[in-house]
């Protein structure tokens, strides 16, 4: 059976309870919350029922124990998680504006999840694992992209396939070695899944259908783009396929890309239909933002078909 890797930050995150601007006044907080773009990916495939891994590292303190403790309910083999001696686990401070941007206050970088050196045990790890599912942020990471690159080496060179989420941010393009990491990614990419802009990250083409059609060219088998409260599309040799966004209340959007993505990889390995995949994964994102915090809008088999049945009976 097939078993899904990710390799990434493992964070918590604090979200205030007000809006307005950032965290320069004394202000009610809620949290910490388990996170980390990886780290929800992953536990979204854990709750379907697939087997799954993540790389990464937390420092020994209660931020490390609480996502341990959540991803190993949620299925996850987290073996190859470092607990690091001395260490502190990451962290964001989120809080929404009005206009509904975000600020952060980041402490990633230098936390325990920055780095992550390689081991005969992360190692065998990789090679169990029949799947790599790439998120950008964590080739952003001098310290951990190394580790993502050896992970994306042995799956491919095991048989295995890879997905990638580029999920990056334009201003962190310009760190040093990350555009070439990238294309290293995209040329064994089996099945991409970029947000909106992101599917121009490595084409000169000037329309979305352009871009795709260059793509599929290139060899990804499967192109996902995920449009928001606006749905998303698959494109493969076959055509395309789109589904519009579930109506639901947007209380928490962050973490639906990677809720989504975790239910779409998880079906797509179970060699469903691209219509069956896009319309779980699209309910999968809109269970997410409906849930404050990050990983706690995660959804089980029976979650999904709940609000699919409610969906198609209008
Ligand atoms: P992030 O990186 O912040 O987690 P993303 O940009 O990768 O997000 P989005 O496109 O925001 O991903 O969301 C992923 C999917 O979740 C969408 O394609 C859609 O299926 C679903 N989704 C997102 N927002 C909403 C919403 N407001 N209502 C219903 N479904 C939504
Ligand atoms: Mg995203």
């Amino acid at each position: 059976m097939a078993k899904v890797l990710t390799v990434g930050e493992i964070l918590v995150e604090i979200v205030a309870t007000t809006k307005g601007d950032g965290f320069r006044e004394a202000q009610p907080l809620i949290g910490p919350f388990p996170s980390g773009a990886p780290a929800i990916f992953i536990d979204q495939v854990g709750k379907l029922g697939k087997p799954c891994a993540i790389l990464g590292r937390v420092g020994d303190d209660d931020f490390g124990q609480l996502n341990l403790d959540r991803l190993r309910r949620d299925g996850v083999d987290v073996s190859g998680v470092e607990v690091a001696p001395g260490e502190s686990t990451g962290s964001a401070f989120v809080r929404y504006r009005e206009d509904g941007s975000r600020v952060f206050v980041f402490n990633i970088a230098n936390a325990a999840c920055g780095t992550l050196p390689a081991t005969p045990h992360g190692r065998a790890v990789m090679d169990g694992c029949t799947h790599m599912h790439v998120m950008g942020t964590a080739l952003s990471a001098p310290g951990l992209a190394a580790r993502a690159m050896e992970a994306v080496e042995v799956v491919k060179q095991n048989g295995g396939t890879l997905s990638f989420d580029p999920n990056l941010r334009p201003e962190i393009l310009n760190t040093p070695g990350l555009r070439e990491a990238l294309d290293r990614v995209l040329a064994q990419t089996d099945l991409f899944m970029p947000s909106g802009d992101e599917i121009f990250l490595f084409t000169e083409a000037q329309t979305e259908a352009e871009a795709v059609a260059e793509l599929l060219e290139r060899g990804v088998r499967d192109i996902v783009i995920k449009r928001g409260a606006d749905g998303a599309s698959h494109f493969d040799a076959g055509g395309r396929t789109d589904v519009a966004a579930i109506a639901v209340e947007e209380l928490d959007p962050t973490g639906a890309g990677d809720c989504f993505g975790g239910a779409f990889v998880s079906f797509w390995l179970d060699g469903a239909d691209p219509a069956t995949a896009l319309t779980h994964a699209n309910a999968a994102g809109a269970r997410a933002v409906t849930r404050l915090g990050p990983m706690e809008g995660t959804s089980t088999r029976a979650e999904l078909a709940a609000l699919l049945a409610t969906t198609e009976t209008g």
